[in-house]
């Protein structure tokens, strides 16, 4: 977790606040962490962390919202995505600018995570026909069955430093749309864009109070965790603490869906083009600098490719272009602190005494200054046992595997304690056929390198990628924030009411 002392500021730093009640507030709670611009490495604002009583605020805000929220029309709130899906559109790339700013992705990657949470908004948009329920005329003698989908009330998203746009859109847009109330409670480590949201939606038309940011850290969550009036919470972030607010969350009687880490694995069979294959494993181990959950970290290649493979992937890595993601020649950026970057390097240090060979170290970059710069590592001979295969790295390190056999190479996969994406590689559709079957990962690409899910179907992994039985966003994002009801209806003839203490019977 950041540091929640109070550290002494130089006073024109920006302070990024809260958003309650349809404005920005400041905290004051006396607390506040800094954020800061992992290309340059310094600090660039610092932002609030709520106390106990900030968070209480922002859930009585949004409890006393939701009432009106949920009584207005369908079409309303449809024409509410509308416009923030113009708007978000329009903004693109002002957007795309903060997460540069905070985050550290390079611009175009901003744009892209920017686009996937778009398509999640452009879902919710359809929600007249999303909440849709069934009818049953004449379940019995006069009688109609009927069932309908009612939101929750006041729920919560919290998320992590790696899209701070696109998973809070993941959640909000659904969420919102369903007819609850929201509180975005964003990573401190990149709170701005969570702000820009929040104004672009109260231009859109959405109610003061409809949606609400807390800025914070543990205290926060904790308190979102255990407040009476907070019905579900969503969460994304690491393993630890997914399990862990899974496990306080539905403790406290909420419906909780808490996503966490990854190893994803590529497997690449020796009938698969080496060249498609080698580009894939580049762009989906490097891109974000590796702080994606839906990166390539592991590459498995089966037979006689493994030599050619590492070889392919090595000769592309100097061709990665390193530097500020403001700067439009720059294909990777900096990690998100300087903590995070030395612990990536950790893992290329310890490597060859775990077994391992160091093809290429990225603690070479070349980028000047005090940025959080790691160039492209590869490993290869990594295996399970070694900290460099097992844990999640989350960095630009990409290890190679080598495996005897498909069985083989699965059985490396299915072991893992992770099970979020995984990608195979092959011209054999028959192959690509068993080994969807097979594979206990929840997302799963056929010669697609990250097949994060588009936005009409939902996206989860399994294992320790996802505590919780509902997947995010899409048609499990729809039935997470609502409820079912089934209404059973008689309007008898009053000529033909008479008393009968028997059991109801259909028939
Ligand atoms: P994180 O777990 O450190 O933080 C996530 C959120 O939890 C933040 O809002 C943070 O403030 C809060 N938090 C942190 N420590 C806490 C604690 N002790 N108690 C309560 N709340 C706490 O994750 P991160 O470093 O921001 O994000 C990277 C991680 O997220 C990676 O593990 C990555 O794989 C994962 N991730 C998963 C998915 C997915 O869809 N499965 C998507 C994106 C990121």
């Amino acid at each position: 977790m950041t540091q929640t002392q109070d550290p002494p500021q130089p006073r024109d730093l920006v302070r990024i606040n809260h958003w309650l009640g349809g404005q920005a507030v400041a905290s004051t709670s006396g607390r506040s962490a800094p954020v800061f611009n992992p290309a340059t490495g310094e600090r660039a604002a610092h932002v609030d962390l709520a106390s106990v009583e900030e968070v209480d605020e922002a859930v009585g805000i949004a409890a006393a919202a939701f009432p009106a929220w949920r009584a207005t029309a369908l079409s309303r709130r449809s024409e509410i995505m509308f416009k923030f899906r113009e708007l978000l559109d329009h903004h693109r790339d002002d957007l795309a600018r903060i997460l540069t700013r905070e985050h550290g992705k390079v611009h175009a990657d901003a744009l892209g995570e920017i686009a996937r949470g778009l398509e999640n908004v452009e879902f919710a948009c359809g929600i007249p026909q999303l909440l849709k329920g069934g009818f049953s005329e004449g379940a019995a003698r006069g009688v109609d069955v009927y069932s309908i989908r009612q939101p929750l009330g006041v729920v919560a998203g919290i998320t992590p430093f790696n899209f701070p746009a696109m998973v809070p859109l993941w959640m909000l847009a659904n969420a919102l749309a369903c007819g609850n109330t929201f509180i975005l409670k964003p990573s401190e480590k990149d709170p701005s864009a969570s702000l820009f949201i929040a104004e672009l939606l109260q231009r859109a038309g959405l109610p003061d109070g409809v949606l609400n940011v807390v800025q914070g850290d543990k205290i926060s969550v904790d308190r979102l965790l255990s407040h009476p009036d907070v019905a579900a919470v969503s969460f994304v972030g690491s393993t630890p603490i997914a399990k862990y607010v899974y496990e306080t969350g539905t403790r406290n009687g909420k419906r909780v869906q808490a996503l966490g880490g990854a190893k994803n694995h590529m497997v690449v069979l020796p009938d698969a083009d080496l060249n498609m294959a080698a580009d894939a494993a580049v762009s989906a181990a490097y891109g974000s600098a590796g702080e994606r959950c839906m990166a390539v970290s592991v590459v498995v290649a089966v037979g006689d490719i493994a030599e050619p493979l590492v070889n392919a992937i090595a000769e592309r890595l100097p061709r990665l272009k390193v530097g500020p993601g403001d700067q439009a020649e720059s294909e990777m950026g900096p990690l998100i602190s300087r903590e995070h970057r030395d612990r990536v390097a950790s893992y290329v240090a310890g490597a060859p005494d775990e077994g391992a060979t160091v093809v290429v170290d990225g603690r070479e970059h070349g980028v000047p200054g005090d940025g959080f710069f790691l160039g492209a590592s590869l490993i290869d001979f990594a295996k399970p046992g070694m900290k460099c295969y097992d844990d999640e790295i989350f960095g630009p390190v990409l290890s190679v595997t080598r495996a005897n056999s498909y069985e083989e190479a699965l059985r490396l996969v299915n072991e893992n304690e992770f099970g979020n994406g995984v990608a195979l590689f092959t011209r054999d559709g028959g192959a690509a056929r068993q080994f969807q079957f097979d594979v206990n990962v929840g997302m799963v690409g056929i010669n697609v390198p990250i097949p994060v899910p588009v936005a009409y179907y939902s996206f989860g992994g399994w294992k320790a990628s996802l505590f919780g039985d509902t997947h995010m966003y899409g048609p499990e994002g729809i039935q997470f924030y609502t409820r079912g009801k089934v209404v059973t209806s008689r309007w008898p003839d009053p000529a033909s009411s008479s008393v009968d203490l028997g059991f109801p019977r259909t028939r």
